[in-house]
């Protein structure tokens, strides 16, 4: 149930008003926006009297909330939130952001020259992949915790927040000097990973699984938040299809679909999407004009021998290409 105040609503009515559902067993989520304050409330509201509500001075309106996401609901929070991803970098709200950096990090000096290399053609945020998520076990791992010492390192000589991808929640005390964790589209679903990070304090970049719905994705979301830890930024990077052309089919649907379901920020991933360098340039100027938040798209110094995700990497040249087209079209936007 949502219940909105008028305007002006003295503080004190409000706080009775917060305190006397919490004596019933409720959690009142409140959401300040510029002109209302927004109730939300979480648990049985069922033997609450909608009427009775409804008629007090101080209430503009009661609405029920017949979605299974609440947290995430945008009739929760109507205004865009805003994620501070560390080093003052903002995303959502009007700030967009890249996240750039190769698949995995392979080494110090492969990571630092792609962290300089994206940082001078606009990135805010360096991702690379510590702990990787391979179909095949015989496959490169990642670098594991050396891998997030190279990330901090490339942090350190760039001022570049970083982002990288958890696997299990066991690992967490590895990810201190991360600023942004990812969960990975084969970790979508992964509960108990979800509520270990509804525990902590730090921006999570969740990605929707390779073949789950938008409403799945936002309750993942709400996994996370019922926890404690609003700090959710959504990620589409494709969903499996009949097609073989691309290496996923990208939803941008899911853009606006996501924006008018609920207030956390959007970002596109076309590089895991398409899985195609040269798709990477025209899907990332599409997210852009369909009002995502930001893009996470994958560089490397050298993808012919990249040690994952080569065919879909771009090169930092054709990485500040895409850059200056994606800005332009956020310009005409
Ligand atoms: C990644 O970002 O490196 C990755 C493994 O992505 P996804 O979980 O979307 O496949
Ligand atoms: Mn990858």
């Amino acid at each position: 149930m949502i219940v909105v105040l008028k305007n002006e609503t003295p503080k004190e009515q409000e706080e009775n008003l917060i305190n006397w559902f919490e004596n019933q067993g409720i959690t009142v989520h409140i959401s300040k926006g510029e002109y209302n304050t927004v109730l939300g409330l979480i648990g049985d509201a069922s033997r609450i009297d909608t009427d009775l509500i409804e008629g007090l001075e101080i209430v503009q309106n009661v609405t029920h909330i017949t979605e299974p996401f609440k947290k995430a609901n945008r009739k929760f929070h109507p205004d865009d939130t805003v994620i501070d991803c560390g080093g003052g970098v903002l995303i959502g709200g009007g700030h967009f952001q890249f996240i750039a950096g190769p698949c995995s990090v392979e080494s110090p000096s492969q990571i630092t020259e792609i962290a300089r290399a994206v940082h001078n053609s606009g990135a805010k945020l360096l991702r690379g992949g510590a702990f990787k998520p391979r179909t095949s076990p015989y496959d490169f791992q990642g670098l594991k915790a050396e891998g997030i010492e190279l990330l901090s390192e490339a942090k350190k000589e760039t001022g570049m927040p970083i982002v990288t991808e958890i696997m299990n929640a066991n690992h967490l005390p590895l990810f201190e000097n991360v600023d942004v964790i990812q969960v990975g589209a084969r970790n979508m679903q992964n509960f108990e990973l979800l509520k270990e990070l509804g525990k902590i304090d730090k921006p999570i970049l969740l990605k929707r699984g390779l073949a789950n719905t938008l409403k799945e994705l936002l309750m993942s979301a709400e996994y996370i938040m019922a926890g404690g830890n609003e700090k959710i930024i959504l990620c589409e990077r494709g969903i499996r299809t009949f097609e073989t052309y691309t290496r996923n089919t990208l939803d941008l649907s899911a853009v606006p679909m996501l924006k008018s379901l609920t207030h956390l920020p959007i970002v596109i991933d076309p590089s895991h999407a398409c899985g195609v360098s040269k798709l990477v340039e025209p899907m990332a100027m599409a997210a852009a004009a369909c009002g995502a938040d930001g893009l996470m798209i994958e560089v490397h110094n050298d993808p012919v021998h990249a040690l994952c995700d080569g065919p879909q990497a771009l090169t930092p040249e054709q990485f500040d290409k895409v850059a200056r087209k994606v800005m332009a079209i956020r310009e005409i936007i």
